[in-house]
This record gives structure tokens, sequence and C-alpha cells, in this order.
């Protein structure tokens, strides 16, 4: 069956035209969609019995709700979903802190960028969620309401899945309202879907970078050959447009190879030009790797370089660990409660 959830305001315009029906009905279905608390089409007492009967034999609403969650002592909190028509799982992480409470949700089931260090793409490829089930993620969880923030940083790369991305980036900004500001979408950096997406949103970027030099890139993320960095950041220095947006760097420092003083003024070097800032990520262990996380105080002393070269740089708390809730750490498995 089809699902009315998902679409974008632009695309229930156009349903509602092709059946004739008055434009308003478009509205009405949006706000049913996306601001009422959820109700199945049969409820949505504004549209006549008559038009509600016609669209239920076509649609059903089919936002989603988590399959399980598990809590974590600081508080963090993952959800499971899967769906109900080919059994892909997928999963969110809802992330208290002071002054905010950020949502981390997936855009792919799976990952076919092989990352070596990430759980993710262990998985394989997976296939792209729909607009839908990304924005199930935020809308079906119970403490929507209090989510400040949204990051694409869960499991997938939001540059494989664009359209459904842009799709879903244009019903959170646009419909749920969320500002730009607020939204974070995390990526390897694929050329180019990047440009298409810096053109058609304003949201923040977070780059994965995790070194400075190609062939070491290429060793942890193997898209280095055919969207290298320098491309990237070429791009991003160009759009002068782009003053404004926000632009993180994501670095996973390991031990003994992308640490050293060396990679941190190389860092330094690349980035020149650029109004960045250098998130720093302890790594998560994961199985199948010889990587090794860097010691914290070499955490620290890179990061310290960083910032005497003119480049701030923060290092990432690790949250939800012992639910495999952290970066990197979501393959969608099931976990008996
Ligand atoms: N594909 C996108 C978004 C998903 S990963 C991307 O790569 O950016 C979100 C962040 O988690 C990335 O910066 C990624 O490098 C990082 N990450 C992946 N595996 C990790 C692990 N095991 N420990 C810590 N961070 C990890």
């Amino acid at each position: 069956m089809n699902k009315l959830y998902g679409h974008t305001p632009a695309q229930l315009s156009e349903l509602v035209a092709l059946l004739g029906w008055p434009s308003f009905t478009a509205s009405q279905l949006t706000q049913w969609l996306y601001h009422a608390p959820f109700v199945e089409i049969k409820d949505m007492s504004n549209i006549s019995k008559a038009r509600r009967e016609i669209l239920a034999a076509r649609f059903v609403v089919g936002r989603l709700v988590p399959e399980s969650s598990r809590s974590s002592r600081d508080g963090t909190r993952k959800y499971l979903f899967e769906s109900p028509e080919d059994g892909a799982v997928f999963e969110a992480v809802s992330i208290p802190d002071k002054q905010r409470h950020t949502l981390c949700i997936s855009s792919q089931s799976g990952c076919k960028r092989g990352c070596t260090f990430c759980m993710t793409a262990q998985l394989g490829a997976g296939r792209n969620l729909s607009v839908g089930e990304i924005l199930s993620q935020y809308q079906g969880i119970p403490e929507r309401d209090q989510i400040t923030n949204i990051v694409f940083m869960g499991m997938g790369e939001p540059l494989d899945n664009l359209p459904n991305t842009l799709a879903a980036l244009e019903i959170l900004t646009t419909v749920c309202g969320l500002s730009t500001r607020r939204i974070t979408v995390s990526t390897i950096g694929i050329l180019p879907q990047l440009e298409e997406l810096l053109n058609a949103t304003s949201v923040r970027l977070a780059l994965s970078l995790h070194s400075p030099f190609a062939q070491e890139r290429e060793s942890f993320l193997p898209t280095e050959t055919l969207h290298p960095t320098r491309d990237i950041l070429t791009l991003l220095r160009d759009r002068r447009e782009d003053k404004c947006r926000r632009i993180t760097i994501e670095y996973i420092p390991f031990a003994g190879l992308n640490d050293s003083p060396k990679h941190a003024h190389e860092l330094i070097k690349i980035l020149r030009g650029l109004m960045v800032r250098v998130n720093l990520i302890p790594w998560n262990t994961i199985p199948g790797t010889h990587l090794q996380s860097s010691d914290p105080r070499r955490v620290e002393a890179f990061r310290a370089e960083l910032e005497r070269g003119g480049v701030p740089a923060t290092i990432r708390t690790s949250r939800g660990p012992d639910i495999a809730a952290a970066c990197g750490m979501l393959a969608g498995v099931r976990v008996p409660l």
C-alpha cells in the first residue's frame, strides 16, 4: 500500500490536483501528517468522509514507531525501527544534554561505503530509507517534542540517498519548523551530490575527513580516490554564498596512525581559508579491525596543536557507548530487552 507520510507539500498538492480536489485539502493533509498527533486517514475529521474513503482505498499514513528501545546510563536512548515490508532495520539515537536534545538519525539501512572503522559498513549496502522512514525516526519517538537538534549521523551515507534526504530536510525545515541551523548532515563527501545538497539547503555540514593525506584517508575510507578531499575542500572554499554555513570536520584519531603533529600541521594547511571547526571523535571500538583509539592525552595534544595553528578544535564526548549507541556503533542489531 502506498504511504502518505513522507510526501512533501508539493507532492500532496499534486496528488490533490490529480484527484480534482480543492488545493486546501493538501494543506489539511500536511497538517494531519506532520502537525497533529498521529491519526489514520479515517480520522482526518475536516476532510469529507467520501474523500477519506477514496484516500484510504489507495493509501495508508504509514508512519512508523520504534520496535524497541534501550536506555543508556547517561540518558541516551537508542531506538530500533524495522520496515514491515522487507524487515530492513535502522536506528535513531536520542541524546539529551544540558541545553539541547539532539536526535541522531539514519539515512540508510546499511552502507556501501566500507569505512574500515565503522560498524554500519559491516552490514554492507542495505538500502536507502524512504522519506517516511527518515522522518519516523523523529516524529515516531515519544520525546519528539523535546528534540532541539537533528544530526544525520546515524546509519548510512546521506549523499547516497540524496533525494530522500533532501525531501526529509524540506519537511523538517518548512513544515515541522526546525531551523536549518539546528540540523547537520554528516557525509564523507560524494561529488557532485555534495554540491547539490549545498545548493538545495542551508543546513549545517559535517565532513568526515580522518586524515589530511590522500593515501591514508583512502585506507580508512575507500572513496578518497573517487572523491578527493582536495576537490571537496575546493568546492567548499569557492562557495562565497556559504560564508555563514557552519562546517565541522570530523576526525577520529587512531593510535600511531593519524594522530601525529605532522598530521595536525597538514590538516591546518589544507583547511586554510575555510571557516571550519574540527571535532575530534574518540573511536568506539568495533570488532574485526586492528585499529586502536588514540590515548586521550595524545588527542588533547592534537587538539591543542590545531588551535595553535588557528583551527578551532573540540573533542566529542562519547554518548551511550554502553548500549552501542555511540558514533559508528549502529548496526541495527536486536538485543533482548
Ligand atoms: N556516512 C556519514 C554519516 C554517518 S557516520 C559520515 O561518514 O559522515 C557519522 C560519524 O561517525 C562520521 O564522522 C564517522 O566517521 C563516525 N564514526 C563511524 N564509525 C565510528 C566509530 N566506530 N567510532 C567513532 N566514530 C565513528
